[in-house]
C-alpha cells in the first residue's frame, strides 16, 4: 500500500476503514481513560522506552516501521522525574 505509507511518512491526516474489533476498541478506550486520569492527577506514566537513545524517542527505522523523533524528549527525559 504505497499511498498509506506515503501519507504516514509525511504526517498528513490519513483515514482508513478497518474491520471493527470490539475488544481492541475497548482496550484503546481504557488506555485513553488511564492517560486522561493520570494527566488530571499530575501523575507521570511510565515511559515507552527505557533509554532516550531508543528509536521511539530519537527517531529511526525499526522492523515495525519508521518512527519520527519525539518532540517531548527534553520534557520527558528532563529533571522533572
Ligand atoms: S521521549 Fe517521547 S517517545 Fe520517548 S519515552 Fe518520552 S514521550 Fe515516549
Amino acid at each position: 500500500m504505497p499511498l498509506r505509507r506515503d501519507a504516514a511518512n509525511l504526517s498528513r491526516i490519513h483515514c482508513e476503514l478497518v474491520p471493527f474489533d470490539a475488544a481492541l476498541a475497548q482496550s484503546m478506550s481504557d488506555r485513553a481513560v488511564q492517560v486522561v486520569q493520570a494527566s488530571a492527577g499530575q501523575e507521570l506514566l511510565p515511559r515507552a522506552a527505557a533509554e532516550r537513545s531508543s528509536v521511539v524517542c530519537r527517531g529511526g527505522k525499526t522492523s515495525g516501521g519508521w518512527h519520527a523523533s519525539c518532540s517531548w524528549q527534553d520534557r520527558c527525559w528532563g529533571d522533572a522525574r
